[in-house]
């Protein structure tokens, strides 16, 4: 779920940050942060369940087949281009989605890499769509959900107002010049 995968990455962000640097990481950042931590379902819950390119929402941007040479590849021009802190904190939240989606799979199978996780290595999980999607009633909260929610809206919350006020700072300081 998006609070389930953002909460997991953006408490240790946070933490890293007031132990490094003693502040809060700015909006912006917290910004690339979420978007890294949606990313994989951004690009194939779409593909699966509205286009029916994939037979599965978790393969494609979820598979370390893909996922691996990309976030190199994302490392590296952040690199060239010094943009090493947003390159680095959209794959940190991007990888972390990955084992935020299968170490329940990892777990129950006995410690097997899930076939999405190495797609199109291996055939993928045949189930296409959740049972919400399929069946809209379904869709059930356990009590860690809501307080994830509550969380992570506060987080996302935070994120987006930071961003704004990052923002009228710098047309501000634009007007000044
Ligand atoms: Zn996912």
């Amino acid at each position: 779920m998006p609070w389930g995968h953002f909460l997991i990455a953006v408490i240790p962000y946070i933490s890293y940050s007031l132990i490094r640097h003693r502040k809060m990481p700015n909006g912006p950042i917290l910004l690339v942060l979420l978007f890294g931590t949606q990313f994989p379902d951004l690009v194939d819950k779409p593909l699966a369940w509205q286009f029916d390119v994939l037979i599965n929402g978790r393969i494609f941007m979820h598979s370390l087949v893909f996922a691996v040479p990309l976030s190199v590849a994302i490392l590296l021009l952040a690199w060239i281009y010094d943009r090493r802190t947003i390159g680095g904190t959209f794959v940190f939240g991007y990888l972390l989605h990955i084992p935020g989606d299968f170490y329940t799979a990892f777990i129950r199978s006995g410690l097997h890499i899930p076939n999405n996780m190495l797609w199109p290595l291996f055939s993928p999980s045949p189930i296409s769509k959740p049972e919400f999607v399929t069946q809209p009633g379904l869709l059930t909260f356990t009590g860690w959900d809501i307080v994830a929610v509550g969380i992570g809206t506060v987080l996302i919350g935070y994120t987006f107002i930071t961003t704004i006020n990052s923002a009228r700072k710098y047309s501000t300081s634009l007007r000044i010049i």
